[in-house]
């Protein structure tokens, strides 16, 4: 005689392994593992279900969520992993963000600024090592007021025309973040650094959420490839909290999203304050692919610096970028976010052999093009 449950059960069981879904060890009725299941399957949750998933995350969710998101990289991405190469072109910045180790108030920084000659001098070891994607990011420093930047840009374009540039300089207006699309850059990263109002307002008392979501908004708006992202562990943050990073990205649907541990700086208010942990971040970049799956998300250099490991794991939870450094090794260790970072002695064909093996190693194949978003649409001409 077959009972009601027992039925139920069976037929749960047969419904899953039909899908595809293995019950895993335990109870195959968990609601964290169904929760996970329809994530899976659908790229989305309500932010209760996430909340409650990030909170019951038990070992043998965790195990499958990691399966699920290799394999959603692996859907979207195949073995490929992207490299970009960074300049980090300058530390002077006027913003005073609590956890940063360029912010204004830190005195004891080493401030450095490089020439737009010396920029495009990185650009060209970088392009000779075989990149096409520059990063350019630094403080907010107006030294480079909107002309010289836009120059830059023509003649990085100019030299390089086969590269994509993305900035990561802060906070503009619209119609400077549009003139500098049509000087050529064809990306823009801007962390929104947490979705949460609150924990916002508390580590940029003289900042605005509401200008920093409407900064990624108007990047989406004038065609920007646009990156968002987020630090994990920052002081005080909850698993809500990080539940609003998810939707918020879910909602903004950007094509890059960077994410990484927050490190406390020993030179910034937050210097008592414990960091985020590897399993955290890990997790995050996880959950990001599952609900994001064609986002290009990088295996951060700050997740290397927490583990020695820590870009492959990130590669594996379901990362598919990396951002090597190609800036002068001499100003490596003054743009110090954070304090140890990893890379700052390492020449840029050095850091490009290096990573290229470690990529290798984990079991992947490094793509030198342009990777590009799938998203991406055709640049329309300048309107001016
Ligand atoms: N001025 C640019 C670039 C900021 S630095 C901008 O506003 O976008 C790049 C990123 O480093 C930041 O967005 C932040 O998320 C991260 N960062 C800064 N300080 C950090 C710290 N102490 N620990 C971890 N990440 C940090």
């Amino acid at each position: 005689m077959v009972n009601g449950t027992c039925f139920f059960s069976m037929t749960c069981k047969l419904l899953m392994e039909k899908a595809g879904i293995s019950p895993g060890k335990g109870n195959y009725m968990d609601k964290a593992l169904m929760l996970l299941n329809n994530l899976y399957s659908q790229n989305s949750l309500s932010k209760q279900e996430t909340v409650y998933l990030l909170e019951n995350m038990t070992g043998n969710v965790e195990e499958k969520l990691f399966e699920y998101s290799d394999i959603t990289r692996k859907k979207y991405f195949g073995n490929r992993i992207f490299m970009r190469g960074l300049v980090e072109f300058s530390n002077i910045c006027r913003q005073d963000c609590l956890y940063c180790g360029i912010r204004c108030s830190n005195k004891n920084a080493d401030r450095y600024r490089l020439s737009l000659d010396e920029i495009i001098e990185c650009c060209k070891t970088g392009y000779q090592l075989g990149y096409r994607t520059f990063v350019l990011q630094s403080g907010e420093d107006s030294w480079y007021t909107l002309e010289k930047l836009s120059c830059l840009l023509k003649s990085i374009k100019h030299k390089f025309p086969d590269a994509a540039v993305t900035l990561s300089i802060g906070e503009k207006t619209k119609d400077e973040y549009r003139t500098l699309f049509y000087s050529g850059a064809d990306r823009y990263l801007l962390r929104h650094e947490t979705a949460s109002k609150k924990l916002y307002s508390k580590l940029h008392p003289s900042m605005d959420y509401n200008n920093r979501i409407k900064c990624l908004y108007n990047l989406k708006e004038i065609g920007y490839q646009v990156g968002a992202g987020f630090m994990v562990g920052l002081p005080g943050q909850t698993g809500s909290e990080l539940a609003e990073d998810l939707l918020f990205l879910k909602k903004l649907n950007p094509h890059m999203i960077g994410i990484g541990p927050f490190f406390p700086h020993s030179r910034t208010p937050l210097k008592n304050e414990s960091g985020g942990s590897l399993e955290d971040t890990l997790k995050m970049i996880a959950l990001t692919r599952l609900f994001i799956p064609d986002s290009l998300l990088p295996a951060t250099t700050a997740i290397g610096t927490l583990h020695p490991k820590g870009r492959e794991l990130a590669l594996k939870a379901g990362a598919n970028v990396v951002m090597p450094n190609i800036s002068p090794v001499d100003t490596r260790v003054k743009y110090e976010l954070y304090e140890n970072k990893i890379c700052t002695a390492d020449r840029a064909s050095h850091c490009r052999k290096c990573i290229e093996n470690r990529i290798n190693h984990a079991g992947f194949e490094i793509d030198m093009g342009r990777g590009d978003s799938p998203r991406k649409e055709k640049r329309a001409a300048a309107p001016f």
